[in-house]
């Protein structure tokens, strides 16, 4: 058995992109660029959409109706 060497270990203080993994800016941390900062939070909106709470509600509500 042998010991992994650390080599992996990223330092914190150098931040990564987490879309494109560039080096990120302190203007658009944690991103490299507002693109990439845009694509972030466009990602976040389509999680909203898909949220099926209210679709189910009312799939059930309509089965109801029909017995
Ligand atoms: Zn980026």
């Amino acid at each position: 058995m042998t010991t992994p060497k650390p080599t992996n270990v990223v330092p914190l203080r150098k931040t990564k992109c987490p879309i494109c993994s560039k080096a990120s800016t302190t203007e658009f941390r944690p991103f490299c660029s507002k693109r990439c900062a845009d694509i972030d939070l466009g990602r976040w909106l389509n999680e909203d959409y898909r949220i099926p709470a209210e679709e189910a509600a009312e799939l059930d509500d309509e089965e109801f109706a029909d017995l």
